[in-house]
């Protein structure tokens, strides 16, 4: 028996989440039984896309329930094995998040294998967040080399990832994030230009910074960064749309862009999407960004929290822009 410390949906969040809509809880966890397997945690990732698992509706999936422990990716180290595709010591990882330690069916893990990146880069730039920047902008966005690109939220996991693989596939890259500091990340790692969405209307920093035009935009924000960029659009361009983090805290319906209808026209394409819509691709996709990430082409960054208890404040440091890279609970200690 072993004992673990898990976060748990205390009630429904209205608006921007506070550290009340969460609790922390101390359970046993039982010794595995036949085809089971203790985890403990190391890195557990906190994702915007949790905010509409915390609404009672019907989505994509199925909504957190009150008192229950919260679920989201998280990469652990096996300390007992009664599975035979898992030893004591090997990488997993798994929806088993906002927890230390697990008890789980050897089928509900993925062995990571050899691992060539610290095991947090795995709910990150190698794990989700870098497979939707994979399959978002070159499956759904369709990016070509010489095109324009623009990437909202960019100096997020996902964005920073999609920005830099623009760059290695020969495209023109601009960018958008809410700081000073974030812009110059975003040129030092090769965006052609970025912008502080912050400081002047979205429409006019666009503008200003692709003066002919944009052929693909991964929206990861909505609103106003969508408006601007149908705006911008060249003919027959491509929209990915792969979040909408400035809607996910509204309390009542906000109509769409006033301008959808640029999309006639010009003949775009809108195209969302779900990362789980690509999951045949997973090994492809880890060996590509494995492969770019300890070559150099693709850099990273991480936002550490320390502490099971730090991660209802990670959670909701994603809303406020805390973040520079990928939101990472380090849950090891
Ligand atoms: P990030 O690492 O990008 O973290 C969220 C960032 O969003 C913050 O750092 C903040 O940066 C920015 N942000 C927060 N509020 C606003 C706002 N009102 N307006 C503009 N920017 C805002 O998160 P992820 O990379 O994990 O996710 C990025 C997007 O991708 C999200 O919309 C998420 O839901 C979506 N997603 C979709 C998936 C899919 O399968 N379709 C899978 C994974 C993610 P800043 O300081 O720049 O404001």
């Amino acid at each position: 028996m072993t004992t673990s410390r898990e976060v748990r949906l205390a009630g429904r969040p209205i608006g921007v989440p506070t550290e009340d809509d969460f609790e922390l809880a101390e359970v046993d966890v039982a010794a595995p039984a036949d085809g089971q397997v203790l985890v403990r945690n190391l890195a557990m990732s906190v994702d915007p896309y949790m905010r509409g698992r915390m609404i009672e509706r019907k989505s994509y999936v199925p909504p957190f329930q009150l008192g229950e422990a919260l679920q989201g990716h998280a990469v652990g180290q096996v300390v007992e094995s009664n599975h035979a595709g898992f030893a004591a010591g090997d990488h997993v990882s798994s929806m088993f998040g906002w927890r230390e330690a697990f008890v789980a069916p050897g089928e509900m893990l993925t062995n990571l294998g050899a691992i060539q990146a610290p095991p947090s880069a795995y709910v990150g730039v190698l794990g989700m967040p870098g497979q939707t920047a994979y399959v978002g902008l070159l499956e759904v966005g369709k990016l070509k080399a010489g095109d324009t690109l623009f990437v909202s939220g960019a100096a997020g996991a996902v964005g920073s990832a999609v920005g830099q693989i623009a760059k290695i596939k020969g495209a023109t890259v601009i960018g958008s994030a809410g700081s000073a500091e974030k812009v110059q990340w975003l040129t030092d790692v090769g965006f052609d230009a970025a912008f502080n969405y912050k400081d002047a209307p979205v429409r006019q920093s666009l503008g200003d910074a692709a003066p002919t035009g944009i052929d693909v935009y991964f929206d990861n924000v909505g609103g106003d960064h969508l408006e601007a960029a149908l705006d911008c659009m060249k003919p027959f361009g491509r929209i990915a749309l792969c979040g909408a983090i400035a809607r996910y805290n509204d309390t009542e319906p906000t109509p769409g862009p006033p301008n959808l209808s640029n999309a006639i026209g010009l003949g775009l394409t809108l195209r969302g999407f779900i990362v789980s819509h690509f999951a045949e691709m997973a090994q492809q996709i880890r060996e590509d960004m494995e492969a770019w990430v300890s070559g150099g082409q693709l850099q990273y960054r991480e936002t550490v929290m320390t502490g099971i208890d730090q991660a209802p404040a990670a959670f909701i440091g994603l809303f406020t822009g805390a973040n520079t890279g990928k939101m990472v609970v380090d849950v090891s200690g």
